[in-house]
Order: C-alpha cells, then structure tokens, then sequence
C-alpha cells in the first residue's frame, strides 16, 4: 500500500491523484492532501476545490 512519503499515512486515489496532477505525473512516491497542501504553501481546502474542478473536468486521475 501506497503512504505519505512525509508523514506515512496511507494515501487514498484522490491524495495520489492530487499529487500527480499538481506536481509529477510520473512520480512513485507521494503526499497526502495535507502534506500536499503544506509542501505547496496552500490550504486543504483550496487542493479540494481544484481537485472538484479537475473531477468535473472529466481528469482520469479521480475518477
Ligand atoms: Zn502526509
């Protein structure tokens, strides 16, 4: 199972989705959202709004 590379929590799709799309597609190592949020410099809740607008988008990552 995937975790956090930072904090070890286990990482959902979304979390893995999100950092795909915000920082390396290619990546095998990951964040959770809220290690994402913090490494980016941006709240929780601004990731889960992009994350909305990426879904309604139709982006592969979360569905
Ligand atoms: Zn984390």
């Amino acid at each position: 199972m995937n975790v956090c590379m930072k904090c070890g929590k286990p990482l959902t799709r979304i979390d893995i989705g999100a950092y795909k799309k915000f920082i390396n597609r290619g990546s095998t190592r990951f964040l959770c959202k809220q290690c994402l949020a913090d490494h980016l410099g941006v709240s929780v809740e601004l990731i889960d709004r992009k994350i909305e607008e990426f879904r309604q988008q139709g982006c592969t990552l979360f569905l």
